[in-house]
């Protein structure tokens, strides 16, 4: 196990129990009687960037010791463990990080899941998550390859902002390029994610809002989370998605629209004059855990059932002891069975923090070691 600084999921990785098999059956529920239907893999926990919310760089400095090499669940590994996933009801998969474009040859990997289909036959939404800088030159490859959609995280319209936001000098126009990439490509409806900081980027809700108007592109505004040990996370600096969408009605009236589904994120919005739509994902002020379907697959093979988890199951050490199919199903189902992570609904509880949600004291589990 390679030595981090911060130390996170590695120290405490929770045991297996082994038990008898458990035959997939597309319908597996946690504790909480939450299915298991989206699949989220870091593939890996290196980026270009050093968002100043995510990978602050006095912490993912030159000294800070990312995953070797040795520690990735190869492609073989994610595919087989996806595949697993898939047979217990999982239908969408996305792909993210770090920087999930930094990832060498991500098209073959992309090609091996998007062979995978539901136990009734039908294939898989595959989606990514990215920070668009290397989208131009990758956008066509990924969508030839099965990639069916994207989403673009994009903070700031004003080219000074972005990059002292991205805090490595990335050019603004890198990611507009990449946005437009992949539309042209086919990789739509494209989705760009917006985290809003208090004091930081809130100048920028209207340009962007105004920007992605009358376009295909559904802009979604992010609540600042409390992710992670290392960002200096602050509830000062969270500007709630109610104030985000009073600005935007004060110059473009929105009407609320129906959900796609329970477990979304976002609350969808749509411009009254029918110029598009937009959508605001409140982790902070409005928790949706009731509706959690999401397991976390990590860079190196754990599987945590929350974000704001400390510790996870380690999956890498059962595909790597060459574990059966069964076997590492059976596993799966244990551990998510017993699933009762509700951290955001838990935060503001008197206990002061959530069940199973780290406890005070303990580190949590890093963004950019595995994903959004
Ligand atoms: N590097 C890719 C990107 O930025 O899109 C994928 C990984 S990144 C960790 C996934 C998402 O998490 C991004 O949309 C990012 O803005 C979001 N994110 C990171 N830290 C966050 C925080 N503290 N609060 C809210 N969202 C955060
Ligand atoms: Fe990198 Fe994405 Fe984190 Fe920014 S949010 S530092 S792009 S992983
Ligand atoms: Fe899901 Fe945990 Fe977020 Fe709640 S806090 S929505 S359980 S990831």
């Amino acid at each position: 196990m390679p030595r981090r600084i911060i130390p996170v999921a590695d120290v405490s990785a929770v045991p297996l129990i082994s038990g008898p098999a458990h035959i997939p059956s597309g319908t597996l529920h946690d504790s909480l009687a939450r299915p298991l239907r989206d699949l989220r893999i870091s593939i890996t926990d290196r980026c270009n960037f050093r968002c100043v919310y995510c990978m602050p760089r006095a912490v993912f400095d030159k000294n800070y010791p990312f995953l070797p090499h040795s520690a990735l669940l190869s492609f073989e590994e994610i595919e087989r463990l996806a595949r697993a996933f898939v047979s217990h009801g999982v239908e969408k998969i996305r792909l993210t990080g770090g920087e999930p474009l930094l990832r060498k040859n991500l098209e073959f990997l992309v090609e091996r899941l998007a062979r995978l289909t539901t136990p009734t036959g039908r294939p898989l939404d595959l989606t990514l998550t990215t920070n668009g800088s290397l989208l131009a030159r990758k956008a066509r490859s990924l969508k030839d390859a099965g990639l069916t959609r994207i989403t673009v995280s994009l903070d700031a319209l004003d080219d000074p902002l972005f990059r002292q936001m991205n805090d490595a000098d990335f050019a603004l126009d890198d990611v507009l390029t990449g946005i437009a990439a992949a539309q042209s490509a086919g990789l739509g409806p494209l989705k760009v994610n917006m985290v809003v900081k208090r004091g930081t980027n809130d100048s920028q809700i209207l340009p962007m809002a105004r920007y992605f108007r009358d376009s295909p592109v559904v802009l979604r505004f992010i609540e600042y989370m409390d992710v992670g040990s290392s960002n200096g996370w602050n509830m000062t600096e969270v500007l709630p998605s109610a104030e985000v969408l009073a600005q935007i009605a004060a110059h473009y009236p929105l009407v609320p629209l129906e959900a796609h589904s329970l477990a979304e994120t976002a609350q969808r919005w749509g411009y009254a004059d029918g110029a598009g739509e937009i959508g605001v994902i409140s982790s902070v002020t409005r928790a949706f855990c009731g509706g959690c379907t999401r397991a976390r697959l990590s860079t190196e093979g754990k599987l945590y059932l929350c974000l704001f988890a400390s510790s996870g199951h380690d999956l890498r050490a059962l595909v790597r002891r060459r574990d059966s199919d069964a076997e590492l199903t059976s596993a799966i189902a244990q551990i998510w069975q017993a699933r009762a992570d509700q951290y955001s609904q838990l935060r503001g509880s008197p206990s002061g923090h959530a069940v199973d949600g780290a406890p005070p004291g303990e580190r949590r589990i890093e963004m950019s070691y595995i994903g959004g």
